[in-house]
């Protein structure tokens, strides 16, 4: 037997988060809330996430750009009141390049610099195919180029583990991420993802492919397994068995459903930094908890 002493998982945690603390990047992502409800909400989870020092919040831009107006007022906002610099979510759905021009001069309008370039989804959903608007951007490499041409924001695109449920193989989907990175985007950030094999051979071939560009890694910590397990079907996430089988029975025991959520969340976190991973997005569903509490554990405290 070895003598060297076996470390534990949050003895790893802090040593590591210890030495990464000044290169390591939180972001955290939000959607704009529909009801006067859901906004105390959406704000109260801001109050206690900004302080934990996020690189940038993000905000989504709904299905069919149902939320222009709302993304932009509450990133402006979020900037205005909490100090943290936050970036809008555009997709070119429906619209014609104009029409998305005038968004993006919207964003500098209000002092918006960063941006999250998407393609989006047909209104009927992901497994349907994307038909452009006859003027408008194609994909997000010819969005991320569009914004470019406009003004100096600080781009971000999506990428995918276990590759985008329409890409041909994986060739054409690191290609299309190379596209996107060499048309102007500063990072890209990962769907989420429960294996982190998917994200590190994903890292891999990007790697392999030439592309520089951090590939964040998108964490969804699971607030409600069943509710993430129908988005993941939908977007083409995984869920393996073992993640499946430890939420099994829980649907009425929410205080155990959480703890299982935090332990789960927290070895991903723990292996991904063993692994040198140092961006995590995450998608906070506009609820705090979890996310504040992977943030301390990363190291992080309220300032
Ligand atoms: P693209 O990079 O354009 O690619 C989509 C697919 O099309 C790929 O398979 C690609 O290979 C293929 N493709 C690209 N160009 C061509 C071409 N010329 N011919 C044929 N195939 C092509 N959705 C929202 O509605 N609002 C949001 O706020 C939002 N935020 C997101 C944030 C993150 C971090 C992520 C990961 C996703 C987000 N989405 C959002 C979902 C996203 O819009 C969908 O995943 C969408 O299906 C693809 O968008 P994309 O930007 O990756 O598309």
């Amino acid at each position: 037997m070895s003598d060297t002493p076996i470390s534990s998982v949050p003895e790893r945690l802090s040593r590591r988060s210890e030495y990464q603390q000044d290169k390591l990047n939180l972001s955290f992502e939000f959607f704009p809330p529909k009801t006067d409800k859901a906004e105390e909400r959406f704000w109260d989870s801001m109050d206690r996430l900004a302080p934990m020092g996020p690189e940038f919040v993000s905000v989504t831009y709904g299905a069919g750009g149902t939320t222009r107006d709302r993304t932009t007022s509450i990133v402006s906002r979020i900037e205005r009141d909490t100090g943290v610099s936050a970036a809008a979510h555009l997709t070119c759905v429906g619209a014609s390049k104009e029409e998305v021009g005038e968004v993006i001069r919207g964003f500098q309008k209000v002092g918006v610099s960063r941006i999250v370039a998407l393609r989006g989804d047909p209104p009927e959903g992901v497994g349907q195919p994307f038909q452009p608007h006859p003027r408008g951007y194609r994909n997000a490499a010819e969005l991320v180029a569009g914004i470019r041409e406009i003004g100096d924001f600080d781009i971000s695109v999506a990428c995918y583990p276990e590759m985008h449920p329409q890409s041909p193989d994986w060739y054409g989907d690191i290609e299309n991420l190379k596209q996107k990175i060499d048309a102007g985007a500063n990072r890209a950030i990962t769907q989420m993802f429960f294996d982190n094999n998917d994200y590190l051979r994903f890292v891999d071939r990007a790697r392999n492919a030439g592309i520089k560009a951090p590939i964040v890694a998108g964490i969804q910590p699971i607030h409600n397994f069943t509710q993430v397990a129908n988005f993941a079907a939908r977007c083409g996430t995984s869920i393996p068995d073992w993640l499946a089988d430890r939420f099994d029975g829980l649907e009425d025991d929410p205080e155990t459903h959480a703890l299982v959520a935090a332990a789960v969340a927290a070895e991903q976190v723990t292996e991904l930094v063993d692994k040198g991973v140092t961006h995590f997005h995450f998608y906070t569903m506009n609820r705090s908890p979890l996310v504040f509490a992977l943030a301390r554990l990363l190291g992080r405290r309220p300032t």
